[in-house]
């Protein structure tokens, strides 16, 4: 597999891991474009949002609540979540939601 998250997630390479469970890896953007810049990546592969199919739905409302989630535990309010879906605004082909905040992350 030569996709580059499923390389971090497999801890082939390494990243800045912030958060991670059975299901979702949240790692800091390797060209921060904000004071805090996350990524929360399923661990499952699924290309972009136009491949998720309805019965994937789950993989992409579970990373939405567990950005929700960090973004309060570590009072990044305001944020903003941004899901780049297809070239050239999504550079890397596997599902990530972006959450930047202008706080620094505590
Ligand atoms: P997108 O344009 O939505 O596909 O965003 C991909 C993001 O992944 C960009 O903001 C990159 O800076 C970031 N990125 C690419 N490679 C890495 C890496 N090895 N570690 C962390 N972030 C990365």
């Amino acid at each position: 597999m030569s996709c580059v998250f499923c390389k971090i997630i497999n801890k082939e390479i390494p990243s800045e891991v912030v958060y991670e469970d059975e299901r979702v890896l949240g790692i800091k953007d390797i060209q921060p474009k904000s004071p805090t810049h996350l990524l929360f990546l399923p661990k499952t592969h699924i290309e972009s949002l136009d491949s998720l199919d309805e019965s994937q739905i789950d993989v992409f409302n579970n990373i939405l609540l567990v950005a929700k989630k960090f973004a309060t535990e570590h009072s990044l309010r305001p944020y903003r979540l941004t899901l780049n879906t297809g070239a050239p605004f999504q550079e890397v082909m596997h599902l990530h939601l972006h959450l930047e905040s202008t706080h620094s992350m505590n």
